[in-house]
Protein backbone atom coordinates (compact mmCIF):
# COMPACT_ATOMS: atom_id res chain seq x y z
CA UNK A 1 0.00 0.00 0.00
CA UNK A 2 1.05 3.50 -0.67
CA UNK A 3 0.77 5.88 1.32
CA UNK A 4 0.99 9.57 1.21
CA UNK A 5 3.85 9.88 4.17
CA UNK A 6 6.14 8.38 5.95
CA UNK A 7 5.61 6.25 9.18
CA UNK A 8 8.55 6.20 11.51
CA UNK A 9 9.00 2.84 12.91
CA UNK A 10 8.53 -1.00 11.94
CA UNK A 11 6.70 -1.62 8.39
CA UNK A 12 3.99 -3.18 10.01
CA UNK A 13 2.85 -0.29 11.22
CA UNK A 14 2.58 1.64 8.37
CA UNK A 15 0.77 -1.14 7.01
CA UNK A 16 -1.65 -0.64 10.32
CA UNK A 17 -2.19 2.72 9.02
CA UNK A 18 -2.72 2.25 5.66
CA UNK A 19 -5.07 0.09 6.18
CA UNK A 20 -7.29 2.56 8.37
CA UNK A 21 -6.99 4.88 5.76
CA UNK A 22 -7.83 2.88 3.03
CA UNK A 23 -10.27 0.02 4.21
CA UNK A 24 -11.33 1.61 7.34
CA UNK A 25 -11.96 5.21 5.66
CA UNK A 26 -10.15 7.10 8.68
CA UNK A 27 -10.05 10.57 8.73
CA UNK A 28 -7.64 11.25 11.22
CA UNK A 29 -5.00 9.30 13.21
CA UNK A 30 -7.09 10.06 16.50
CA UNK A 31 -9.25 7.45 14.58
CA UNK A 32 -6.25 4.59 14.98
CA UNK A 33 -7.25 2.91 17.78
CA UNK A 34 -4.89 0.51 17.98
CA UNK A 35 -1.97 2.56 17.61
CA UNK A 36 -0.05 3.82 20.89
CA UNK A 37 -1.95 6.88 21.77
CA UNK A 38 1.83 8.59 22.15
CA UNK A 39 2.41 7.21 17.99
CA UNK A 40 -1.11 8.94 17.21
CA UNK A 41 -0.04 12.16 18.69
CA UNK A 42 2.94 12.40 16.98
CA UNK A 43 1.65 11.25 13.80
CA UNK A 44 -1.12 14.08 14.03
CA UNK A 45 1.56 16.49 15.04
CA UNK A 46 3.50 15.70 11.83
CA UNK A 47 1.32 15.06 9.45
CA UNK A 48 -1.97 17.35 10.61
CA UNK A 49 -5.04 16.46 8.58
CA UNK A 50 -4.40 12.75 6.68
CA UNK A 51 -7.16 13.83 3.76
CA UNK A 52 -8.95 16.52 3.02
CA UNK A 53 -12.37 17.12 4.44
CA UNK A 54 -15.02 18.73 2.40
CA UNK A 55 -16.20 22.26 3.65
CA UNK A 56 -19.57 21.26 2.70
CA UNK A 57 -21.79 18.48 2.69
CA UNK A 58 -25.34 18.58 0.60
CA UNK A 59 -27.95 16.19 0.93
CA UNK A 60 -30.54 14.94 -1.91
CA UNK A 61 -33.07 11.84 -1.88
CA UNK A 62 -33.60 11.48 1.56
CA UNK A 63 -29.67 11.32 2.24
CA UNK A 64 -29.10 8.72 -0.72
CA UNK A 65 -27.47 11.14 -2.58
CA UNK A 66 -24.55 13.34 -1.02
CA UNK A 67 -22.14 15.96 -2.68
CA UNK A 68 -19.38 16.95 -1.12
CA UNK A 69 -17.39 20.31 -1.79
CA UNK A 70 -13.73 20.05 -0.92
CA UNK A 71 -11.97 23.33 -0.19
CA UNK A 72 -10.09 24.23 -3.89
CA UNK A 73 -13.12 24.00 -5.82
CA UNK A 74 -14.14 19.92 -6.84
CA UNK A 75 -16.73 18.17 -5.67
CA UNK A 76 -17.64 14.40 -5.33
CA UNK A 77 -21.04 13.34 -5.39
CA UNK A 78 -22.04 9.39 -2.96
CA UNK A 79 -24.89 7.65 -4.59
CA UNK A 80 -26.59 4.71 -2.94
CA UNK A 81 -28.87 2.70 -4.89
CA UNK A 82 -31.48 0.20 -3.90
CA UNK A 83 -29.98 -3.59 -3.98
CA UNK A 84 -27.05 -2.30 -2.22
CA UNK A 85 -24.90 -0.75 -5.41
CA UNK A 86 -22.79 2.54 -3.91
CA UNK A 87 -21.15 5.07 -6.81
CA UNK A 88 -19.35 7.48 -6.35
CA UNK A 89 -18.31 10.07 -8.69
CA UNK A 90 -15.35 11.61 -8.47
CA UNK A 91 -13.37 14.84 -9.89
CA UNK A 92 -10.09 15.05 -11.63
CA UNK A 93 -9.62 18.19 -12.12
CA UNK A 94 -11.05 21.56 -10.19
CA UNK A 95 -12.58 23.54 -13.35
CA UNK A 96 -11.92 21.89 -16.75
CA UNK A 97 -9.93 23.35 -20.13
CA UNK A 98 -11.57 21.62 -22.58
CA UNK A 99 -14.42 24.44 -23.04
CA UNK A 100 -17.86 22.11 -24.03
CA UNK A 101 -20.21 24.82 -24.59
CA UNK A 102 -23.27 22.74 -22.61
CA UNK A 103 -20.65 21.66 -18.93
CA UNK A 104 -20.91 23.82 -16.05
CA UNK A 105 -17.19 22.91 -15.48
CA UNK A 106 -16.15 23.68 -18.84
CA UNK A 107 -17.40 27.39 -18.26
CA UNK A 108 -15.31 27.18 -15.47
CA UNK A 109 -12.32 27.10 -16.93
CA UNK A 110 -9.42 24.84 -15.55
CA UNK A 111 -7.94 26.11 -12.21
CA UNK A 112 -5.85 22.86 -11.33
CA UNK A 113 -4.84 19.58 -11.51
CA UNK A 114 -6.03 17.38 -8.37
CA UNK A 115 -3.00 15.41 -7.65
CA UNK A 116 -3.30 11.35 -7.13
CA UNK A 117 -3.87 11.60 -3.69
CA UNK A 118 -6.79 14.39 -3.47
CA UNK A 119 -8.33 11.97 -6.22
CA UNK A 120 -8.41 8.80 -4.25
CA UNK A 121 -9.53 11.00 -1.26
CA UNK A 122 -12.99 11.77 -2.85
CA UNK A 123 -13.27 7.48 -2.79
CA UNK A 124 -12.46 7.87 1.02
CA UNK A 125 -14.96 10.01 1.63
CA UNK A 126 -17.31 8.04 0.20
CA UNK A 127 -16.23 5.04 2.27
CA UNK A 128 -16.58 7.35 5.21
CA UNK A 129 -20.37 8.18 4.39
CA UNK A 130 -21.07 5.20 3.38
CA UNK A 131 -19.47 3.62 6.15
CA UNK A 132 -18.46 1.25 4.03
CA UNK A 133 -16.37 0.70 0.88
CA UNK A 134 -17.83 2.17 -2.52
CA UNK A 135 -19.11 -0.96 -5.08
CA UNK A 136 -18.62 1.80 -7.98
CA UNK A 137 -16.63 4.49 -9.22
CA UNK A 138 -16.95 7.02 -11.95
CA UNK A 139 -14.39 9.87 -12.95
CA UNK A 140 -17.49 12.09 -14.30
CA UNK A 141 -17.15 14.53 -11.68
CA UNK A 142 -15.19 17.86 -12.71
CA UNK A 143 -12.42 17.88 -14.98
CA UNK A 144 -10.98 15.73 -18.04
CA UNK A 145 -9.17 12.47 -16.17
CA UNK A 146 -7.19 11.89 -19.51
CA UNK A 147 -5.92 15.67 -19.43
CA UNK A 148 -4.08 14.91 -15.58
CA UNK A 149 -3.46 11.60 -17.38
CA UNK A 150 -0.26 11.14 -14.75
CA UNK A 151 -2.17 11.69 -11.53
CA UNK A 152 -5.41 9.55 -12.45
CA UNK A 153 -3.31 6.69 -13.46
CA UNK A 154 -1.99 6.34 -10.32
CA UNK A 155 -5.20 7.30 -8.22
CA UNK A 156 -7.21 4.65 -10.18
CA UNK A 157 -3.99 1.95 -9.16
CA UNK A 158 -4.70 2.54 -6.04
CA UNK A 159 -8.01 2.96 -5.56
CA UNK A 160 -8.16 -1.01 -7.26
CA UNK A 161 -4.51 -2.10 -4.97
CA UNK A 162 -5.29 0.03 -1.72
CA UNK A 163 -9.44 0.52 -1.54
CA UNK A 164 -9.91 -2.82 -3.23
CA UNK A 165 -12.45 -1.72 -6.35
CA UNK A 166 -12.19 -3.95 -9.00
CA UNK A 167 -10.82 -1.91 -12.25
CA UNK A 168 -14.08 -2.47 -14.17
CA UNK A 169 -15.89 -1.05 -11.50
CA UNK A 170 -13.94 1.83 -12.11
CA UNK A 171 -15.30 4.22 -15.40
CA UNK A 172 -12.89 6.88 -16.92
CA UNK A 173 -15.09 9.19 -18.33
CA UNK A 174 -13.38 11.02 -21.39
CA UNK A 175 -14.32 13.48 -24.10
CA UNK A 176 -11.84 11.63 -26.40
CA UNK A 177 -8.42 12.50 -25.79
CA UNK A 178 -6.83 10.39 -28.08
CA UNK A 179 -3.28 9.49 -27.74
CA UNK A 180 -3.80 9.20 -23.94
CA UNK A 181 -6.87 6.22 -24.82
CA UNK A 182 -4.11 4.53 -26.32
CA UNK A 183 -2.15 5.26 -23.42
CA UNK A 184 -4.69 3.83 -20.99
CA UNK A 185 -5.51 0.83 -23.56
CA UNK A 186 -1.59 -0.62 -22.67
CA UNK A 187 -1.94 -0.05 -19.24
CA UNK A 188 -2.41 -3.29 -18.01
CA UNK A 189 -5.70 -2.25 -15.52
CA UNK A 190 -9.11 -3.12 -16.79
CA UNK A 191 -10.80 -0.05 -16.31
CA UNK A 192 -14.30 0.82 -18.17
CA UNK A 193 -14.08 3.60 -20.74
CA UNK A 194 -16.87 5.79 -21.35
CA UNK A 195 -16.39 8.39 -23.99
CA UNK A 196 -18.69 11.58 -24.36
CA UNK A 197 -20.05 11.60 -27.90
CA UNK A 198 -23.19 13.90 -28.08
CA UNK A 199 -23.29 13.89 -31.85
CA UNK A 200 -22.42 11.61 -34.44
CA UNK A 201 -21.39 14.15 -36.84
CA UNK A 202 -18.54 16.33 -36.76
CA UNK A 203 -20.72 19.52 -37.57
CA UNK A 204 -22.43 19.42 -34.17
CA UNK A 205 -19.88 17.95 -32.42
CA UNK A 206 -17.49 20.84 -33.09
CA UNK A 207 -19.95 23.44 -31.91
CA UNK A 208 -20.37 21.30 -28.57
CA UNK A 209 -16.96 19.48 -27.83
CA UNK A 210 -14.53 22.13 -29.27
CA UNK A 211 -11.85 19.67 -29.09
CA UNK A 212 -13.45 17.58 -31.70
CA UNK A 213 -12.02 19.89 -33.81
CA UNK A 214 -8.65 17.90 -33.05
CA UNK A 215 -10.20 15.06 -32.78
CA UNK A 216 -12.60 14.06 -34.70
CA UNK A 217 -15.53 11.38 -34.07
CA UNK A 218 -14.72 8.81 -36.61
CA UNK A 219 -10.89 8.90 -34.42
CA UNK A 220 -12.83 8.66 -31.38
CA UNK A 221 -14.34 5.59 -31.77
CA UNK A 222 -11.17 4.34 -33.28
CA UNK A 223 -9.18 4.52 -30.20
CA UNK A 224 -12.59 3.43 -28.51
CA UNK A 225 -12.81 0.25 -30.65
CA UNK A 226 -8.93 -0.21 -29.53
CA UNK A 227 -9.35 0.01 -25.99
CA UNK A 228 -11.81 -2.33 -26.53
CA UNK A 229 -9.79 -4.99 -28.09
CA UNK A 230 -6.91 -4.29 -25.59
CA UNK A 231 -9.18 -5.08 -23.00
CA UNK A 232 -12.10 -7.30 -24.48
CA UNK A 233 -14.57 -4.27 -21.97
CA UNK A 234 -17.14 -3.08 -23.56
CA UNK A 235 -16.84 0.76 -24.10
CA UNK A 236 -19.49 2.93 -23.37
CA UNK A 237 -21.08 6.49 -24.97
CA UNK A 238 -22.31 9.14 -23.10
CA UNK A 239 -24.79 10.99 -25.11
CA UNK A 240 -26.45 14.55 -23.49
CA UNK A 241 -29.88 15.31 -25.20
CA UNK A 242 -29.90 19.06 -26.13
CA UNK A 243 -33.33 20.33 -27.34
CA UNK A 244 -32.89 20.77 -31.08
CA UNK A 245 -29.26 20.32 -31.75
CA UNK A 246 -27.90 16.81 -31.22
CA UNK A 247 -31.32 14.73 -31.04
CA UNK A 248 -32.42 14.89 -34.24
CA UNK A 249 -33.94 11.72 -35.94
CA UNK A 250 -31.25 11.44 -38.41
CA UNK A 251 -28.45 11.84 -36.03
CA UNK A 252 -30.01 8.79 -34.06
CA UNK A 253 -29.63 6.91 -37.28
CA UNK A 254 -26.32 8.07 -38.05
CA UNK A 255 -25.15 7.29 -34.69
CA UNK A 256 -26.79 3.81 -34.95
CA UNK A 257 -24.73 3.45 -38.49
CA UNK A 258 -21.48 4.70 -36.73
CA UNK A 259 -22.07 1.90 -33.86
CA UNK A 260 -23.30 -1.19 -35.96
CA UNK A 261 -20.70 -3.92 -35.40
CA UNK A 262 -19.42 -2.18 -32.13
CA UNK A 263 -20.91 -3.57 -29.26
CA UNK A 264 -20.49 -0.11 -27.82
CA UNK A 265 -23.39 0.84 -25.44
CA UNK A 266 -25.06 4.32 -25.56
CA UNK A 267 -25.74 6.04 -22.18
CA UNK A 268 -28.20 9.21 -23.10
CA UNK A 269 -28.42 11.92 -20.61
CA UNK A 270 -30.33 14.29 -20.24
CA UNK A 271 -29.01 17.65 -20.51
CA UNK A 272 -28.38 19.71 -17.50
CA UNK A 273 -29.24 23.06 -18.20
CA UNK A 274 -26.45 25.67 -17.46
CA UNK A 275 -26.15 28.81 -17.01
CA UNK A 276 -23.59 29.51 -19.61
CA UNK A 277 -25.54 27.76 -22.22
CA UNK A 278 -28.95 28.88 -23.10
CA UNK A 279 -30.76 25.64 -25.09
CA UNK A 280 -32.63 23.39 -23.13
CA UNK A 281 -32.78 19.76 -22.37
CA UNK A 282 -34.59 17.90 -25.05
CA UNK A 283 -38.35 17.00 -24.85
CA UNK A 284 -37.42 14.03 -26.96
CA UNK A 285 -34.97 11.33 -24.80
CA UNK A 286 -37.28 8.46 -24.95
CA UNK A 287 -37.88 8.87 -28.58
CA UNK A 288 -34.68 9.67 -29.22
CA UNK A 289 -33.74 6.08 -27.21
CA UNK A 290 -36.36 4.18 -28.96
CA UNK A 291 -35.16 5.42 -32.35
CA UNK A 292 -31.35 3.90 -31.11
CA UNK A 293 -33.13 0.72 -29.77
CA UNK A 294 -34.94 0.01 -33.21
CA UNK A 295 -31.74 0.42 -34.55
CA UNK A 296 -29.99 -2.43 -32.68
CA UNK A 297 -28.21 -0.35 -30.45
CA UNK A 298 -27.96 -1.02 -26.62
CA UNK A 299 -29.01 2.10 -25.25
CA UNK A 300 -29.86 3.34 -21.14
CA UNK A 301 -31.66 6.58 -20.14
CA UNK A 302 -29.64 7.77 -17.17
CA UNK A 303 -31.16 8.63 -13.74
CA UNK A 304 -30.85 12.57 -12.78
CA UNK A 305 -29.73 11.79 -9.28
CA UNK A 306 -29.34 14.65 -6.93
CA UNK A 307 -30.61 17.46 -9.68
CA UNK A 308 -31.25 19.72 -6.93
CA UNK A 309 -27.74 19.90 -5.05
CA UNK A 310 -26.73 20.30 -8.43
CA UNK A 311 -24.75 16.74 -7.94
CA UNK A 312 -25.90 15.72 -11.61
CA UNK A 313 -23.56 15.71 -14.88
CA UNK A 314 -22.30 18.84 -15.70
CA UNK A 315 -23.59 20.50 -12.51
CA UNK A 316 -20.86 20.07 -11.07
CA UNK A 317 -19.64 23.52 -10.04
CA UNK A 318 -20.82 26.79 -8.14
CA UNK A 319 -23.52 26.21 -5.86
CA UNK A 320 -24.35 28.14 -2.88
CA UNK A 321 -25.63 26.19 0.16
CA UNK A 322 -29.01 27.92 1.56
CA UNK A 323 -30.73 27.26 -1.48
CA UNK A 324 -34.27 26.30 -1.39
CA UNK A 325 -34.61 22.82 -0.30
CA UNK A 326 -30.96 22.07 0.26
CA UNK A 327 -30.01 20.81 3.71
CA UNK A 328 -26.04 21.29 4.34
CA UNK A 329 -24.18 19.69 6.64
CA UNK A 330 -21.10 20.53 7.95
CA UNK A 331 -17.85 19.30 7.26
CA UNK A 332 -18.03 17.29 11.04
CA UNK A 333 -21.11 14.89 9.32
CA UNK A 334 -19.96 11.51 10.08
CA UNK A 335 -21.27 8.29 8.67
CA UNK A 336 -24.26 8.53 6.63
N1 LIG B 1 -14.46 15.34 -18.85
C1 LIG B 1 -15.02 14.05 -18.86
C2 LIG B 1 -15.65 13.63 -17.56
C3 LIG B 1 -16.44 14.64 -16.79
S1 LIG B 1 -17.98 15.11 -17.46
C4 LIG B 1 -16.01 13.94 -19.99
O1 LIG B 1 -16.36 14.94 -20.58
O2 LIG B 1 -16.38 12.82 -20.29
C5 LIG B 1 -19.01 13.71 -17.17
C6 LIG B 1 -20.15 13.59 -18.16
O3 LIG B 1 -21.11 14.63 -17.96
C7 LIG B 1 -19.69 13.71 -19.60
O4 LIG B 1 -20.31 12.74 -20.39
C8 LIG B 1 -20.18 15.10 -19.95
O5 LIG B 1 -20.31 15.28 -21.32
C9 LIG B 1 -21.49 15.15 -19.22
N2 LIG B 1 -22.03 16.50 -19.08
C10 LIG B 1 -21.36 17.64 -18.97
N3 LIG B 1 -22.21 18.69 -18.86
C11 LIG B 1 -23.44 18.18 -18.90
C12 LIG B 1 -24.74 18.76 -18.82
N4 LIG B 1 -24.92 20.06 -18.66
N5 LIG B 1 -25.80 17.92 -18.89
C13 LIG B 1 -25.63 16.59 -19.02
N6 LIG B 1 -24.44 16.00 -19.09
C14 LIG B 1 -23.35 16.77 -19.04
FE1 LIG C 1 -14.40 19.19 -19.43
FE2 LIG C 1 -15.89 16.97 -19.63
FE3 LIG C 1 -17.02 19.37 -19.09
FE4 LIG C 1 -16.02 18.89 -21.52
S1 LIG C 1 -17.75 17.83 -20.54
S2 LIG C 1 -15.72 20.77 -20.32
S3 LIG C 1 -14.26 17.65 -21.03
S4 LIG C 1 -15.61 18.26 -17.79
Amino acid sequence: MTLPFEVPGPAYRARQVASWIYTRFARTFDDMTDLPAGMRAELAEQFGEIRPAPSTVLSADDGDTLKALFPGSYEAVAMRYRGGRRTVCISSQAGCGLGCTFCATGQMGLIRNLTAFEIVSQVLWAGEVFGERPTNVVLMGMGEPLANYEAVLEAVHSIHEDVGISARRIVVSTVGLVPQIRRLAEDPLPVTLALSLHAPDDETRNELVPVNRRWPVAECLAAAEEFRRAHGRRVSVEYALIDGVNDHPWQATELARLLRRSDIHVNLIPLNPTPGYGVPASPRVQDFADELRGAGVNVTVRDTRGREIDAACGQLATTVLGEAGLSGRGPSAGRG
